[in-house]
């Protein structure tokens, strides 16, 4: 089972005034923050780098994404209870889980079948159910469409048309794009005309969305 200590709620806190001082300003977004275990997504040894703002591998080369990153992307999708979201990156878990103690509805997919059925487990004990999904996210998931948002959590070459298909009108889809070292936060919303405004967001830095699934 997971232990949360009073250790770890104190860091967790600490991490939240520090994401406060940093700009984040949704009071659910902070609150999520403060609520998941984020230690429970990383290897035992590193509790305390847990709670600091830094992104850290999680394995297969992949990353959990820093803190801040993970709470600005969600407070620019303005989550309200009961949004259908779709995630594409599961990789730890841990954005998806901010999103479910949100109060979404989440569909999430990962084309790494062992992040895929690490991050199942884990959101599994936190008490969570998404529909989380081993397949390419370039594709989305139809099954579910169309979406409240979407958020895409590795560098996109660019934006995916089947994602903007995906995505309902007056929803918000925030996705990096970029292929270098270095993305450019884009904020999508269409409007109720099906219209679709871009809005760039400053840089930030995310492991390649790469097409196919691996193995
Ligand atoms: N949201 C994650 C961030 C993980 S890093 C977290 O909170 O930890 C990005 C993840 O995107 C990696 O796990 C990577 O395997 C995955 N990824 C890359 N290309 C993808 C694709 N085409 N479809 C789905 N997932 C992809």
């Amino acid at each position: 089972m997971l232990a949360d200590s009073y250790r770890h709620k104190g860091l967790r806190n600490q991490l939240v005034e520090l994401l406060r001082e940093k700009g984040i300003h949704d009071e659910a977004v902070l609150e999520a923050i403060n609520k998941i275990p984020r230690h429970a997504f990383l290897d035992p040894a590193f509790t305390e780098q847990a709670y600091q703002d830094i992104a850290f591998q999680i394995g297969a080369g992949q990353t959990i994404s820093q803190p801040y990153t993970v709470a600005f992307q969600t407070q620019e999708l303005q989550v309200k209870k009961g949004d259908k979201i779709l995630e594409i990156g599961t990789g730890s878990g841990y954005q998806a889980s901010v999103l479910l103690a949100m109060g979404a509805k989440l569909v999430s997919i990962e084309r790494q079948r062992e992040l895929f059925l690490k991050a199942k487990v884990i959101i599994d004990q936190l008490g969570y159910n998404p529909k989380l999904s081993y397949g390419d996210g370039f594709k989305g998931n139809e099954m579910y469409a169309p979406y409240d948002k979407i958020i895409v959590t590795c560098g996109a070459p660019f934006v995916p048309d089947t994602l903007l298909d995906q995505l309902k009108p007056g929803g918000r889809l925030i996705i990096p794009v970029g292929e270098g070292e270095v993305q450019k936060m884009i904020l999508i919303t269409k409007d109720l005309e099906g219209n679709v405004h871009r809005e760039e967001k400053g840089d930030f830095r995310f492991v390649p969305m790469l097409k196919d699934k691996a193995k």
